[in-house]
């Protein structure tokens, strides 16, 4: 009986940390205010909910509730490379200088973050990793048989970002998904790209958002294949025109496209500007690489050729940022369910016996049959809770009051809608199990 009981309470242990908790145990708080040095909403909101903390600008740390929903989002990302034929990997941060230097990259890349060390060796931090990835793969690829091949990582990237207001938009570290493959010819290559962009709409997808891809004007074929995926934003640092009435979207930067010009690809509406957030982009890179380490591979009539290699980010602390911009509202974050840190928020209103004991139960009955939820246990006051709910933005907000239990059950509320109804507990548990 007693090994038993000794085992149940060791599962449940172990479930404290991976499924459910109560926020009296939380070490994070939230706060009224935001640094005052923080402009964007993002940081503020993130910050605010204790989601993260800053470091300094553009550097901040990952704390309980932020780190669920950024392993959120590199899960979802993880499971789209893995269905498109992605190996992961990780790779070392700290690199040598001599691959940049190879590249030519030590010089043109203006955001490296260079380190020298007391011997007077220098050492690169990683902001994006042909350098690396390149000669890994010509260890391993010698024929035509070996390839294609794709690789991915999620990981820290370091960049000396002159602008660092975006909170975690724009970091100085920050965690990219960098994926990067090798194919034998450019046809292959060409194939597994639009694969890969349709991963990558996938991706987006699933985390709530709505992403374009921006396209080469004009039809310009000898362009090397290339796309940067857009999620509409006032806070994203790009202008783009879109159409509304098909899926043409340009950067402005780089288009001569104009806002009010009716769309090049379809002629059915007019151009539309709008800010919006990069977070993502793929990329032909060609032969330069493999030409740059020397990377060959045997054909198939055994002459020695260089493969094409492609390159594919997806900015994830700036996805969770996009995340917050686009669907917050003046009360706080609202989390699509599918990164939210918890799905259920449960709430006990006051110190009624009733209400204690059933939400109690309740919380175990959740947390038992695998319900993520954050359970409101402290002893503040039912306007505190409420607040706290709305800032930290879980889905569902669940109800236990003295009036709830008179009407039958418990209130269930969405954070993106305003009606909420008194469902019976085992209806409640039916749903969530659904
Ligand atoms: P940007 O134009 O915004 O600087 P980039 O062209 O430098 O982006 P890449 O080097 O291709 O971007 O990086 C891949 C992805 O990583 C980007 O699409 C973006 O989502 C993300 N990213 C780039 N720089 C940062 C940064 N400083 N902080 C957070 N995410 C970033
Ligand atoms: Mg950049």
């Amino acid at each position: 009986m007693f090994i038993f009981m000794f085992n149940i309470c060791k599962i449940r242990f172990f479930k404290v940390i991976s499924h459910y908790m109560k926020q009296s145990q939380l070490f994070t708080k939230t706060r009224r205010e935001a640094p005052s040095d923080e402009v964007s909403k993002n940081a503020k909101l993130l910050i605010r909910g204790g989601f993260i903390h800053k470091e300094m600008a553009g550097v901040y740390s990952y704390l309980p509730l932020g780190l669920r929903t950024l392993k959120k989002i590199e899960q979802i990302i993880r499971e789209e490379m893995n269905a498109v034929g992605g190996q992961e990997i990780v790779m070392a941060t700290l690199h040598p200088s001599e691959p940049w230097k190879q590249t030519g990259a030590w010089d043109s890349v203006d955001v490296l973050f260079k380190i020298e060390s007391r011997t007077g060796k220098e050492y690169v931090l990683g902001q994006s990793e042909e350098e690396i990835v390149t000669p890994i793969m010509k260890d391993y690829i010698n024929s035509y048989k070996d390839l294609p091949k794709a690789v991915y990582q999620i990981g820290q990237k370091y960049r000396d970002e002159l602008r660092a207001k975006s909170g975690v938009m724009r970091g100085r570290e920050f965690t990219m998904k960098d994926m990067y493959s090798f194919h034998e010819s450019q046809e292959d290559f060409d194939r597994f790209y639009q694969i890969a962009k349709k991963a990558y709409l996938k991706i987006y997808d699933r985390l709530g958002l709505v992403a374009k891809a921006t396209e080469a004007s004009g039809g310009n074929f000898t362009e090397k294949l290339s796309n940067e995926f857009m999620v509409l934003t006032d806070a994203g640092e790009d202008d783009i025109v879109y159409c509304e009435s098909c899926t043409h979207c340009a950067n402005i930067e780089v288009s001569k496209e104009k806002e009010g010009e009716s769309c090049p690809k379809c002629g059915k509406s007019k151009l539309v500007l709008a800010k919006a957030s990069e977070v993502g982009n793929t990329f032909d890179l060609g032969q330069k690489y493999s030409k740059d380490f020397n990377f060959t591979f045997k054909d198939k009539d055994g002459e020695e050729k260089h493969p094409i290699i492609g390159c594919y980010g997806i900015g994830v602390t700036r996805l969770m940022g996009t995340i917050v911009e686009a669907l917050s509202d003046e009360k706080g974050i609202v989390w699509p369910e599918s990164v939210a840190p918890f799905k259920v928020h449960l709430l006990a209103f006051g110190k009624d016996e009733g209400v204690i004991r059933e939400s109690t139960e309740l919380y175990n009955d959740l947390s038992t049959n695998g319900i993520e939820v954050l359970f409101d246990d402290r002893d503040v006051s039912a306007g505190e809770k409420f607040k706290d709910s709305d800032l930290i933005g879980i889905p569902y907000r669940v109800i236990v009051s003295e009036k709830s239990l008179l009407g039958g059950g418990v209130e269930l509320k969405k954070r993106n809608e305003e009606k909420n109804e008194i469902v019976g507990v085992p209806q409640l548990l039916d749903m969530f199990r659904k």
